[in-house]
């Protein structure tokens, strides 16, 4: 339950819309800002004349933080130019800080507000590792803010989240060249050896690809009909069980060469070797540090709720799986419900759950003090 949405619109006469954006008088809004928001944990959202969500935000303090925006310098101010643009400001008051970072994650989510895409988003700090849909995909390193962004992507696998982008990056190239996987652009065109008869006579068949990983075997060549359907998904299903910590093979057959370079005394490739080998293995720390989060037992959370009875959430899966405020006993009934299905044990995120697991990971991990709110089952916490 949250508070009623409030909204505060300057009047047509005091307001051209067509000429928002160069809107000099930004007082009829804060007028209605100074007399009807409170400073209690809210989320609100800046409106466009069509009422395109510009921005979502969320404060502990609604009513400073919307003022604030007055006081900044146009044209500097990335947020002053929001308000130039603004035609009405909705607020809503949360229960909580936590409600209101949970609500103001998910709105983010469901309008992908143009602001908050150009702004500085708690996603835009980490990467992931993207496997798409498609015949011939390759393993991409995104920011995980564009991972999220892609609304067509929901079938994607995502691996993540990862806070820093270089190593990945090395690691995903070994991994590519290891099993023989494409990383180049997307533009690229792809034909398989199984494409079909129809292709028989396709002179791509006959030309090998000005790409270096085909010379030099690091690529399978789907490019140019090198390999067939069966033989790419084949090495791309590794790569998957790589992420996924269910086969070594990769990591394995790089200290293998690596120890047939040492033993025929060739030291600069076994330095190479040697690297290469450092970087998955990071990698596979990394994975395995994601794996944790995503396959922690679901827990309970009780926060005191600015609107009266405790509100009490379920966590599973890296994500908040229900919530309840404690009076309302039909929705305190499904939260219980729920607990008692098995959880899934996802080893891979998807889109929609990367935000919220990044918002938990973030917000345990700098409020020590909230653990003691938490405990393996909501049964417990409702005992208190
Ligand atoms: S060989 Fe072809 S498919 Fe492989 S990386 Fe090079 S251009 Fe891409």
């Amino acid at each position: 339950m949250f508070g009623p949405i409030i909204h505060a619109s300057a009047r047509p006469s005091q307001l051209s819309f067509l000429d928002a954006p160069l809107r000099a008088d930004a007082s009829p809004l804060r007028d209605v800002v100074r007399r009807s928001a409170r400073n209690v944990p809210g989320v609100y959202r800046m409106l466009g004349a069509r009422g395109d969500v510009l921005y979502v935000g969320k404060s502990r303090q609604v009513r400073t933080r919307l003022l604030s925006y007055f006081r900044l310098p146009w044209p500097e101010h990335r947020h002053a130019r929001l308000l130039r643009e603004t035609a009405h400001i909705e607020w809503e008051e949360s229960p909580s800080e936590f409600a209101a970072l949970l609500r103001e994650t998910r709105l983010i989510r469901a309008h992908l507000p143009t602001y908050n895409r150009r702004g500085a988003r708690p996603l835009d700090k980490w990467w992931v590792i993207v496997v798409p849909q498609g015949p011939v995909p390759r393993l991409r390193v995104q920011r995980a803010s564009a991972a999220a962004d892609r609304r067509s992507g929901k079938v994607d696998t995502i691996i993540g989240p990862f806070a820093h982008k270089a190593p990945l990056v090395s690691a995903v190239r070994v991994l590519n060249d290891a099993l023989g996987l494409r990383d180049c652009a997307d533009r690229v065109p792809m034909i398989l050896r199984d494409a079909g008869d129809f292709f028989a006579d396709d002179p791509r068949y006959a030309r090998t690809p000005a790409c270096h990983r085909f010379e030099t075997r690091r690529c399978l060549g789907p490019c140019v009909a090198a390999c067939s359907h069966d033989e790419y998904r084949t090495q791309l299903t590794r790569a998957r069980a790589f992420l996924d910590g269910e086969c070594d093979t990769p990591r394995l057959e790089l200290a293998r060469e690596m120890a047939v370079a040492s033993a025929g005394l060739a030291y600069e490739r076994a330095g190479w070797l040697r690297d290469r080998l450092a970087a998955l293995e990071t990698l596979d720390g990394q994975l395995m540090r994601v794996r944790e989060a995503l396959q922690r037992p679901s827990f309970a959370y009780r926060l005191p709720s600015l609107f009266g009875a405790d509100r009490l959430y379920l966590i599973r899966d890296g994500r908040v799986a229900a919530e309840a405020q404690l009076d309302d006993t039909d929705a305190i009934d499904r939260l219980l419900m729920l607990e008692r299905t098995p959880v899934s044990r996802a080893t891979a995120l998807t889109v929609d759950a990367l935000e919220e697991l990044t918002l938990l990971e973030h917000w345990f991990r700098t409020r020590a003090e909230e653990q003691q709110r938490t405990a393996p089952s909501a049964h417990e916490l409702l005992r208190h």
